[in-house]
């Protein structure tokens, strides 16, 4: 029988460590975000647990909930949606917080391009200094963030 897959290794809460444990033998036994031990063979069949086809290469893989040789669940069923929705929630306010920035972006570009134009009045002077120090402020947080 041809092997197209390659193996995953997953912690029992369902993080993947690694879809490609031929690449990645170095992976580890125990997950680095949860601490949990992590398996590539079914602990009930001991087959080899499915990873990604050798030659994909897919960042958002999702580990398999049952077993594709003897159909029990994996440690980790149920509790992966528990992971999925913590991902999504982390998405969302990320999602929201760059909202909010564009948001706040294009109401002080309007404004800036209104303060452009000399002569200032004293008022507007300390506008600018407090739309420079803003967008000073963005910079830093995009470059801490990336
Ligand atoms: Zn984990
Ligand atoms: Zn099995």
């Amino acid at each position: 029988m041809a092997q197209n897959w390659d193996t995953a290794r997953i912690c029992l809460n369902g993080h993947v460590l690694t879809a490609h444990l031929s690449k990645h033998p170095d992976s580890g036994n125990f997950c680095a975000k949860c601490g949990a031990k992590a398996i590539d063979h079914c602990p009930n069949c001991n087959t080899p647990i499915h990873g990604l086809p050798f030659n994909w290469n897919n960042p958002w893989f999702k580990p398999p909930t049952y077993c594709h040789e003897c159909g029990e669940p994996y440690p980790w069923a149920g509790r992966v949606l528990a992971v999925e929705k913590d991902r999504i929630i982390r998405l969302t306010s990320l999602a929201y917080w760059f909202q909010v920035t564009m948001r706040k972006l294009s109401a002080v570009s309007v404004w800036f391009r209104r303060l452009l134009k000399p002569p200032w009045t004293r008022s507007e002077i300390f506008q600018l200094i407090g739309i420079l120090a803003v967008i000073a402020g963005i910079v830093v947080t995009i470059i801490l963030y990336t």
